[in-house]
């Protein structure tokens, strides 16, 4: 099992287990089903289960689903199997709407012990009489509705006598704390929507701040471990749990939230982008969310030690995304296979090589990893290679193939550009080429040297292929600009390109991963890719402008 690294929340397990104040570690990880997991929620994973993990503890997957509106089964299926995608598996799986009953009981234990009342001021009023910093809040004039009356209206909440915003409830806390948050806080408010678990079997559904305590005590969770901007609520979180007299006690740490640099991290914003029809989806290779990424061709590994190296703070930060990239590189530098592949394909016709013969050449698939063996390659006298790699007017220091000059082809032999053939626009269409068999690659060759190597793919075997690149959708600078959201998409995010893939290739299935050669890593597209049509994600670029 892994260790988790130590951080601030670990040494109060530690603390807490060696002072004897709880026997068993117990967390959970808590989503609102409003959206798919993306890579913030990683971190809270990670962090949840591996504390558990390493104390021997248990951890619970529960649904914060108190929001109706905003909720569905959608979301609850593919969080699930994203966190066991993840290399997670939780204790329990509960829903907060388990507790329905139960909290609705502990609401009715407020109200007779005169610590909540139901009020009938709008939602506006009850913000514009909440006060400021500086300035307390006003007391509701419903704020002294006796015992029996609270009861009353409280059960005809729940009956449905009245329409949404009618009425909400609200703890009788104090509307002059210094802390905002416990100014009479609203604890119920009404909301006639079907539920994706209880139908309509309730019209009230309890706030984020009443609901999340009493779960937590319930399922007697020890750390709650939340983001830091619940960090004012934690006294309203240790009122809950006191003035609704639950049995256990659990306590609330929080945590800075993950933020990646060009990366937008908001449910909300995620979901106008697949509602917009920006992306193909939540699991577009563009999208932070797990199943995107997934999707892009990320490992759980990666995802895990990306999450381990960030470790965890008490102060926010921006994570540059190249670190995660950093992970994915290192994560599959000895697990992906090294072929070729053309993404803009230029015919190359080798005069010199004879008609109609093709033979079969010996390539290794990962120079840094012996074991996984080589394979043949066909060669014969039509190739195709990169467009870029020819420049028929080059600048100087271009070590590639230009007009009489001589280059490596990996894996095979040295070609030199005898001829450039034009279509009537002037475009090139085709190189004609000599070789040379004296320079067969692995024959020690040393009788001259060549600067630049590329990479290629034999014309009459090769497999058609799409490739698909990828740039931020939202660029940090872009929403710095202050334009609505769906302005500031990058119009540059996808790139199609249409190519080849050696022959070999022919078989590959969705996930399988590969290097291609100076272009970077590539996972087969699970959803897009047939029998018949090849699609490639890439998931990162060779280059490692960043190390940790
Ligand atoms: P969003 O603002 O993206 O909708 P959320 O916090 O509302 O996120 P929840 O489904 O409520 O989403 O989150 C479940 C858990 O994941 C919470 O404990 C939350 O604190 C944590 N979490 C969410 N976003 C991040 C993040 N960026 N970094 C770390 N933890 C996060
Ligand atoms: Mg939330
Ligand atoms: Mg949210």
């Amino acid at each position: 099992t892994k260790q988790s690294s130590t951080n601030f929340i670990r040494n109060i397990v530690v603390e807490d287990l060696k002072a004897g104040r709880v026997q068993e570690v117990i967390t959970r990880f808590p989503p609102e089903p409003n959206g798919y997991l993306h890579i913030g929620h990683a971190k809270s994973i990670c962090l949840n289960f591996e504390l558990a993990d390493e104390f021997k503890g248990r951890t619970n997957l529960r649904f914060d689903d108190t929001n109706p509106v905003k909720e569905d089964t959608e979301y609850v299926e593919s969080i699930q199997e994203d966190v066991r995608w993840l290399g997670f598996e939780w204790d329990e799986l509960r829903f907060a709407s388990d507790y329905f009953e139960e909290m609705y009981n502990r609401a009715v234990l407020l109200i007779r012990k005169g610590k909540a009342y139901v009020d009938d001021q709008t939602a506006e009023q009850i913000r514009e009489t909440r006060g400021t910093l500086v300035e307390p809040g006003k007391e509701s004039p419903y704020r002294g509705r006796s015992v029996e009356e609270n009861l009353d209206l409280f059960a005809r909440m729940r009956a449905g006598e009245f329409q949404n915003g009618e009425k909400v409830l609200r703890a009788k806390i104090d509307m002059a704390s210094p802390n905002i948050t416990l100014r009479d806080p609203v604890l119920y408010r009404i909301a006639h929507a079907h539920h994706h678990r209880t139908g309509d079997a309730w019209c009230i559904y309890p706030m984020y701040d009443y609901a999340h305590p009493l779960s937590d005590a319930i399922e007697g969770v020890t750390h709650s471990i939340c983001t830091l901007e619940f960090e004012d609520h934690r006294p309203l979180y240790d009122w809950v749990i006191a003035e609704c007299e639950m049995d256990s006690t659990p306590h609330q740490y929080e945590f800075a939230r993950l933020n990646v640099t060009n990366t937008v991290m908001s449910k909300r914003k995620l979901k106008a982008l697949v509602d917009e029809g920006v992306v193909d989806g939540w699991d577009d290779p563009r999208m932070p969310t797990i199943s995107g990424l997934r999707r892009k061709g990320y490992t759980p590994e990666a995802l895990r030690a990306f999450c381990r190296e960030i470790g965890v703070a008490k102060s926010n930060s921006l994570v540059d995304e190249r670190m995660l990239e950093h992970f994915i590189r290192e994560d599959l530098k000895l697990k992906a296979p090294r072929t070729m592949a053309v993404l803009r394909p230029l015919k190359v016709v080798i005069t010199n090589y004879p008609e109609g013969q093709t033979e079969l050449l010996d390539a290794e698939n990962n120079p840094e990893n012996e074991e996984m063996g080589h394979r043949q390659i066909p060669f014969s006298r039509e190739i195709y290679i990169e467009q870029d790699d020819f420049m028929e007017n080059p600048p100087s220091k271009y070590f590639r193939l230009f007009p009489g000059n001589e280059v490596r082809l990996k894996h095979a032999y040295f070609i030199k550009c005898e001829e450039v053939v034009k279509d009537e626009d002037g475009n090139v269409v085709e190189l004609r080429c000599t070789y040379d068999p004296e320079t067969k690659s692995g024959t020690g060759f040393t009788g001259r040297k060549v600067k630049g190597t590329l990479h290629w793919v034999e014309a009459s075997q090769a497999v058609p292929a799409v490739f698909r690149q990828y740039e931020p959708l939202i660029t940090d600078e872009a929403e710095e600009e202050g334009k609505p959201f769906l302005e500031c998409i990058n119009p540059n995010s996808l790139e199609v390109l249409h190519g080849f893939v050696e022959p070999n290739m022919k078989g590959a299935v969705g996930h399988d991963k590969f290097q291609f050669f100076r272009h970077g890593y590539f996972n087969v597209d699970p959803k897009d890719t047939t029998p018949e049509k090849l699609v490639f994600n890439r998931i990162v670029s060779l280059k490692s402008s960043f190390d940790p």
